[in-house]
């Protein structure tokens, strides 16, 4: 079974990390029991890390997955809180529903901070203090700002990096890939372990998932790609090429003409702006009252339908 070192946390991982974003209620709505189908059996073919987070509402399909299982398995979860004491009851919350009394690493969930270490500095402090008290193994940052990830070279307590990037810089808020990758591999070099997001842009590269997902591989100093799947067909794609097996054609045929998008509920949107305001990408704008979507900008993450009091977003 393929492992490599997550840096130098001791952990070795499958460089497939299972992302569980799209099981949930932003995206696919899978219940609990199908989504915890999914995930078991890629644990049952050798994935052995799961990535969530407060926002995803994922943690029931993960304890469902988990029932029973006897396997190795890392889970990793990530708060978005603006201070300090709602960190502590993220990382509690996430303790108490997955049923585990550490997590393997939690991320300062830094999508839209240039410096995390400025502006959030008191939640990176509570997430040290937990470790310290033995409730989360690792500390990290997901980011998706190179600024951030170059920052973090000079920041020992950030052990794991979950930077996003992908073959068109899609969703990178200030600069290239290229860039990006450059940070990426400064991380690698000063001992942190990297796993990417948003290889596939959210599923806008889709068409070409197969080159992109190479592409994000291949980056020097990656030691593994979060993926969102929804199909055992997908898990055992993906698992395959992750391990330099020969592909499946069909399938990946399948897989690479499947379409993603941003669906706006506008009739019942009430034009409040939330979501706009949680755009990573500047990819949404209130136009004539109600929330409009500009797909060239959307990286379909989905963060906008979290922020939506009305529930009025979903990634179908
Ligand atoms: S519009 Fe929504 S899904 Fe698209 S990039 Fe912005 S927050 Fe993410
Ligand atoms: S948050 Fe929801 S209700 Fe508010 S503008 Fe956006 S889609 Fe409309």
């Amino acid at each position: 079974m393929k492992r490599i070192a997550l840096g130098n946390t001791g952990m070795k991982i499958h460089p497939l990390v299972y992302g569980t974003l799209p099981l949930g209620p932003l995206q696919a709505g899978l219940s609990p029991e199908e989504g915890g189908r999914l995930i078991r059996h890629a644990l049952e073919l050798g994935v052995n890390m799961l990535d969530t987070a407060e926002l995803y509402e994922t943690y029931p399909h993960i304890r469902a997955a988990l029932d029973g299982y006897q396997g190795e398995v890392y889970i990793v979860s990530k708060t978005h809180a603006p201070d300090a004491k709602l960190a502590r009851s993220h990382v509690e919350r996430a303790l108490r529903e997955l049923g585990r009394e550490r997590l393997d690493i939690v991320h300062l969930h830094g999508a839209r901070q240039a410096d995390p270490f400025v502006e959030r500095a008191d939640v990176l402090e509570e997430l040290l203090k937990m470790k310290e008290e033995g409730k989360i193994a690792h500390v990290g940052l997901s980011a998706h700002y190179i600024s951030a990830v170059r920052k973090a070279v000079d920041h020992p307590e950030i052990e794991v990096l979950h930077p996003l990037i992908n073959r068109t810089g899609m969703g990178i808020i200030d600069g290239s890939a290229e860039e990006m990758a450059e940070a990426i591999a400064a991380c690698s070099r000063s001992g942190k372990g990297i796993y990417a997001m948003k290889a596939l842009a959210g599923g806008n590269l889709i068409a070409d998932a197969r080159q992109s997902l190479h592409y994000v591989l291949g980056l020097a100093g990656m030691d593994g790609v979060a993926v969102g799947m929804l199909s055992t067909a997908e898990v055992e794609a993906n698992l395959a090429l992750f391990e330099g097996a020969a592909p499946d054609e069909a399938t990946w045929t399948t897989l690479e003409s499947k379409r993603r998008k941003l669906k706006i509920m506008d009739r019942f949107c009430k034009g409040c702006g939330f979501c706009v305001t949680a755009c990573t990408n500047d990819a949404l704008a209130i136009v004539d009252g109600v929330a409009r979507v500009d797909e060239e900008q959307c990286i379909l993450c989905g963060y906008c339908a979290a922020a939506c009091p009305e529930f009025m977003i979903r990634v179908v």
